[in-house]
């Protein structure tokens, strides 16, 4: 399958994502994880990216669809792949489609994933996450702790609170949630792809998901 997955920062696109992996070997590709990625590996990317991020500002598109168009790229995406955290603007979803049409490449759909605002700030509140680059798991202290407090469950690496996952960048990234990347919403609306799911289970997200492209 190859999916756009939409919705605030706390929505579960990269829960969703990981579980839809498993269905038929489509990648996740996550631009938060990358970006967090190469901020820890001190890259130019990194050092490029980091003000923004702390900060819970969007990175420049340029930079973005510069990883972007390397990634698609990569062997492992002709199975599938499940856009997680990208496109985040309008700019961004009008470079994808002219780069996914040079590569000859067809978008099943859209999922917005649509949360109430009091679940979101909950779930990024208490959201904790593994700090080795390469792993990443996302844990949460009241609904899915790691087995020993601190320490991840996978990877035996410490499990920490995101640098801009503070309230006031929280505050600050759900704002530019609503300005830039919920049009995306209308975007794709328009081009006939888009498939609402309002659920907060991830679960009911993945059936629906499942229904529509009949797996
Ligand atoms: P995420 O893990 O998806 O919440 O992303 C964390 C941070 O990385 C965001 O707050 C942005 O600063 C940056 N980021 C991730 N994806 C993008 C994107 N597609 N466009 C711009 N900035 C991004």
């Amino acid at each position: 399958m190859k999916l756009i997955l939409l919705g605030a920062p706390g929505a579960g696109k990269g829960t969703v994502a990981k579980m839809l992996t498993k269905i038929d070997g489509a990648v996740q590709i996550s631009t938060g994880d990358i970006l967090r990625g190469a901020v820890q590996a001190g890259t130019e990317l990194g050092k490029e990216a980091e003000a923004y991020m702390k900060r819970g500002d969007l990175v420049p598109d340029e930079l973005i669809m510069g990883i972007m168009e390397k990634r698609l790229q990569a062997p492992d995406c002709e199975k599938g792949f499940l856009l997680d955290g990208f496109p985040r603007t309008i700019a961004q979803a009008d470079a994808l489609k002219a780069l996914l049409a040079r590569l000859g490449i067809e978008l099943d759909m859209a999922v917005n994933i649509d949360v109430p605002r009091e679940v979101i700030l909950d779930r990024l509140t208490t959201r904790r996450t593994c700090a080795n680059p390469k792993c990443q798991a996302i844990y949460n202290v009241k609904s899915s702790p790691p087995k020993q407090e601190g320490v991840c469950d996978k990877c035996g690496s410490p499990v920490v609170q995101r640098e801009d996952e503070t309230e006031a960048a929280i505050s600050h990234r759900l704002q530019t949630y609503s300005e830039k990347t919920a049009p995306l919403i209308g975007f794709y609306e328009k081009e006939g792809l888009l498939l609402n799911v309002s659920a907060t289970s991830s679960d009911a997200v993945i059936a629906a998901i499942q229904a529509k492209l009949g797996l």
